[in-house]
């Protein structure tokens, strides 16, 4: 008889997991509590009467090895952007916009001298990004093995990078080797997407959450989902059921029983036994259908907004709206922007907007109906940091927060951005919760971990040379609180599969 697993959650790594190991001939059986897949992978139509499919949580793909979808045969397209980004600024009078191109090529270096007036930010620019490359390209071909060992991963880069990225607070990194403050927030944003700390946090959380945002099949570009992030989540369903896996929705467990021999994993309705449990939600949820009591509660920090506009708005500077939304549109993202706002957020106060926008439809068109599409209707999506749950959740401080964000984002425009919206829904960090089941609206289960092995780590198992480990030797973590399962990744599901096929 084949080994039976059950795993909770249809999220994209549990259907990773699950498509990896029903082609192994195990016995696979997914229980979803929502009635669909996905978890915060998914399109949804979020306005009534327009037929407009966005990305409702998560919509930019970097993370997802390549060879991974290769291996999965998944029929996917992740689009390039030629805007990598591009930020508002007003000085002296003058407004104008720091952009970057993917490429990084003319108009690159004469935006930076422009904002700066010389080229030395844009050289500064171009040798940090080219040393963050190479423990990039060192790190990206172990994210499909098991753990590196933190020495391997040394080697490979000079220690001057190293040091920057994994031995002190990231601010000092980005203050010292950048001298604008406009520049500096741009590079410090990565640290902060999913994480709420200070750049100088001598916890490293935020240097966690830079590598991991740069890391990207060795290059860190972040690309479009054509059809948006339900296009990943359908192919992998489809791949999971095509390969045996059963997929249950409407299955919610509440509780789990772990014995020397199998476990039980039971919830409304519905007793299931197994060999094996791969749990995809977050392991604070597993701690508690453990019948634990876990000590501290993983918190998001972001406020998130998608939109739906008649035409982009002109900006101030007279930029082209449509290279300028095309990419990462940062909102009032200076270095000391962020750390102000992280401060105000930190005394438990409403901070100003900061965070950015990314407009899908300037990539792909797909996720509009005929009529949005000939009309030139366009989607934004915005990324709002430094908004923890104890903030947000006080009366009227989610209609205030976005009341801010859009002044903010109209102080760069050359008109206001309300006559052009024809829907707006924001959500925060408990309303994510209460929606997807993670815990405090944390996006990635909890705070980032280092992708390797730490100085005298020994794993005794294939789980922990994976970083899938739980307390419970047939129970493995397979979601985004796995070690290296952060993001749109597949990285959960794919190591906890591994380490189980590795265990048989
Ligand atoms: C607003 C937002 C924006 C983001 N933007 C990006 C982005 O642009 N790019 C990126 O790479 N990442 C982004 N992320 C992070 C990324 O979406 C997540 O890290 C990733 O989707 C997690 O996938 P997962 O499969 O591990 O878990 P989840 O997507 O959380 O799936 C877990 C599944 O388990 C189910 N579940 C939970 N409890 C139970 C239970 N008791 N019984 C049965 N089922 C259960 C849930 O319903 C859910 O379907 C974003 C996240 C959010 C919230």
């Amino acid at each position: 008889m084949a080994e039976r697993v059950v795993i909770v959650g249809a999220g994209h790594n549990g259907l990773v997991a699950a498509a990896l190991l029903a082609r192994a001939g195990l016995d696979v059986l997914v229980l979803e509590r929502l009635d669909r897949v996905g978890g915060a992978a998914v399109s949804t139509q979020a306005f009534d009467g327009h037929d407009a499919r966005l990305s409702r949580f998560s919509y930019l793909v970097s993370l997802f090895p390549q060879a991974l979808i290769d291996e999965l045969g998944l029929d996917l397209e992740l689009r390039s952007r030629d805007t990598a980004s591009f930020t508002p600024w007003r000085r002296d009078g003058r407004a104008g916009g720091l952009l970057v191109e993917t490429s990084g090529g003319e108009a690159t270096r004469a935006s930076f001298a422009e904002l700066t007036g010389g080229d030395a930010e844009f050289e500064a620019w171009k040798a940090f990004y080219d040393e963050v490359g190479t423990l990039a390209r060192a790190l990206a071909p172990t994210l499909l093995q098991p753990l590196p060992h933190i020495g391997d991963v040394r080697d490979h880069v000079e220690m001057a990078i190293w040091t920057d990225l994994v031995e002190q607070p990231i601010g000092e990194a980005i203050r010292r080797r950048f001298a604008d403050d406009v520049v500096r927030g741009v590079v410090a944003t990565d640290a902060l997407i999913g994480t709420f700390a200070s750049l100088e946090d001598l916890s490293l959380v935020q240097n966690r959450c830079f590598l991991y945002h740069l890391i990207g099949n060795g290059t860190g570009e972040w690309r479009v989902p054509v059809g948006g992030m339900g296009a990943v989540t359908q192919e992998l369903a489809r791949v999971a059921t095509e390969a045996g896996a059963e997929i249950r929705l409407n299955s919610a467990v509440d509780g789990i029983d772990v014995s020397d021999v199998d476990v039980t994993i039971c919830g409304d309705g519905f007793v299931e036994r197994a060999d094996h449990v791969l749990f995809g939600a977050a392991p604070y949820v597993l701690e508690r259908l453990l019948g634990h009591s876990p000590t501290s509660k993983p918190a998001g920090a972001q406020l998130k907004l998608n939109v739906l506009l008649s035409r982009l708005p002109e900006l101030a500077s007279g930029v082209d709206p449509r290279v300028a939304f095309a990419g990462t549109f940062h909102l009032d993202e200076s270095f000391d922007q962020l750390q102000h706002a992280w401060s105000v957020a930190e005394s438990g106060d409403l901070p100003p907007a900061t965070g950015e926008f990314y407009c899908h439809t300037l990539t792909d068109r797909s996720i509009l109906g005929p009529e949005l599409r000939d009309a030139g209707a366009e989607t934004l999506t915005y990324f709002g940091l430094h908004t923890p749950p104890g903030v947000l959740d006080a009366p009227g401080a989610k209609e205030e927060a976005v009341k801010r964000v859009l002044a903010a984002l109209d102080e760069h425009l050359a008109e206001p951005i309300e006559p052009l919206i024809l829907g707006l829904e924001a959500k925060t960090p408990t309303e994510i919760e209460h929606e997807l089941a993670m815990p405090g609206g944390h996006i990635f289960h909890g705070d980032l971990a280092w992708p390797w092995l730490e100085e005298g780590e020994r794993p005794h198992s294939p789980a922990e040379r994976w970083g899938v480990a739980t307390a419970h030797p047939r129970v493995l973590l397979c979601g985004s609180g796995a070690r290296r399962g952060g993001a749109v990744s597949g990285l959960g599901g794919h190591s906890a599969a591994r380490a189980l096929l590795d265990s048989l």
